[in-house]
């Protein structure tokens, strides 16, 4: 059977909660390959993708862009995840060649490799100014970060898991999550059933590693409640550049730094962070950007 990427959204218990789960093997293994991404670099951006773009999917409309920006003093040095609200995502980390001893628990020690920083979630909403949102890294396991911001700086009680499974071969064997949410009014029946169903429940990795789909994680986290899935959406890695959007993101380094990369008479070549496309200027079209440059 053919394997595919997808999310699901879902409210429960009248509306007073929403959730989220994604299953995101697909994805993960084609930043792995773009990226040639260490077991646990896959497992750290696979995480952040898979989250973000369950955050993605509350965005309300067609433009709406979220970027997660982690920043911590690991020797993974950083890594970042963006997305729309049409289930499309792209990534990178700064190192991807981070090895690593497994953690105590006997997995991949994502949180070693980001290290201690922040976390920074921004929301452009096609407004004068984005939305951003920054907290101190819990973890660095991602999922535990995300939970912590949504609590901080969203003010919405949240839990979230995250899981990657890295085969032998490097290749990704699951990936996924979920993203539970209280609303607004909540009672508290709701609350501690949830809490219970939380407590008792299995590992994401493990959950993942049973082959259990978006649905299935849905029906452990709000076992006992009425769920209704509302949306169902296909998910994969995009990243959409193109040559003009290269040369606007190189105009904006301005004149001087323009200068010295058109100093050298051969020509530039400016690869794509997030896709490893590479675009090649010559001086001269340098030179023409220098004049629109400020
Ligand atoms: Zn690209």
């Amino acid at each position: 059977m053919e394997y595919k990427d997808y999310m699901v959204r879902a409210t429960a218990a009248d509306a007073q909660i929403r959730a989220f789960a994604i299953t995101s093997r697909n994805l993960v293994d084609e930043a792995r390959k773009i990226h040639d991404l260490t077991p646990i670099c896959s497992a750290a951006l696979g995480r952040l993708m898979s989250g973000a773009l369950m955050m993605g999917d509350m965005l309300k409309n067609e433009k709406d862009a979220l970027t997660i920006t982690v920043d911590g003093d690991g020797p993974i040095g950083g890594l970042l995840a963006t997305v729309n609200n049409r289930g499309e995502v792209k990534g990178y980390v700064k190192n991807n060649t981070v090895v690593l001893p497994n953690n105590d628990a006997g997995h991949l020690n994502v949180g070693g490799a980001v290290g201690n920083g922040t976390l920074t979630v921004t929301r452009d909403l096609g407004l004068k100014d984005p939305y951003v949102g920054t907290i101190q890294l819990l973890s660095g396991e991602i999922a535990d970060d995300l939970t912590c911001y949504f609590v901080e700086s969203e003010q919405i009680p949240s839990s979230v898991g995250l899981g990657v499974l890295v085969n032998k071969d490097f290749s990704i064997m699951e990936a996924g999550g979920f993203i539970v949410q209280l609303m607004p009014g909540a009672s508290e029946e709701v609350i501690s059933k949830l809490e219970g169903n939380i407590q008792g429940m299995k590992t994401v990795t493990e959950i993942l590693k049973e082959g259990n789909t978006p649905e299935d994680m849905l029906n452990m986290v709000l076992a006992g409640f009425d769920i209704d899935i509302t949306a169902t959406m296909p998910v994969k890695y995009h990243c959409g550049c193109d040559r003009d959007r290269v040369e606007r993101a190189l105009t904006l380094l301005g004149k001087k730094e323009l200068e010295d990369l058109a100093s050298d008479s051969e020509d530039v070549e400016i690869k794509c962070h997030f896709c490893g496309k590479a675009y090649s200027f010559t001086p001269a079209d340098l030179k023409e950007m220098m004049v629109k440059a400020k």
